[in-house]
């Protein structure tokens, strides 16, 4: 059978739109690899990235996502799921021999009203945890305490990275 194309070269504005799309700082970082120190870039693989959150839970809260602009699960091939899960493992392998948190939170928001901070781009939090650090200040204040800054982390896990081959994918 014969196989017809729809031509609709208008639809290209929507779909680079889309992609573009209305302020993802996870598109924007993805796109702009020569700023990736600026932008807390811990690692670059073939489909996804890991960023250390600048906006932190706790120190050495890492952000890992597609390079993709997907919001769902069922969206993502099979290739993307499982670098975006190896990175999730080498993220914890490495902030363990750099911070050595006793725990971590591990988790994904779908949807505003679950807590999604940027609905349309799927990505997973990592959240290092170290006994006690639920103190007053996050109970009072809602306020966490960061005891680091971000460079002199980001530079902690870069060489890290260096010395233990991680990512290893
Ligand atoms: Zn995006």
């Amino acid at each position: 059978m014969e196989r017809k194309n729809l031509w609709a070269p208008w639809r290209v504005e929507y779909i680079r739109g889309l992609s573009e799309s209305s302020n993802c700082f996870i598109c924007e970082i993805g796109a702009n690899s020569q700023d990736d120190d600026k932008n807390l870039v811990l690692w670059r693989s073939s489909h996804c990235i890991a960023i250390l959150n600048r906006f932190p839970y706790n120190n050495g809260h890492l952000l890992i996502a597609p390079l993709r602009h997907i919001p769902d699960l069922d969206q993502a091939t099979d290739e993307e799921l499982l670098e975006l899960f190896k990175l999730v493992r080498e993220s914890q392998k490495a902030l363990s021999l750099t911070i050595k948190p006793h725990g971590f939170n591990i988790g994904m928001n779908f949807g505003r009203c679950a807590g999604a901070g940027l609905p349309n781009h799927l990505h997973i939090h990592l959240v290092p945890r170290w006994d006690g650090d639920t103190n007053f200040m996050n109970v009072c204040s809602d306020t966490g305490v960061v005891s680091q800054s971000l460079t002199e982390l980001l530079e902690q896990l870069k060489l890290i990275s260096k010395e233990h081959n991680l990512p290893g994918l």
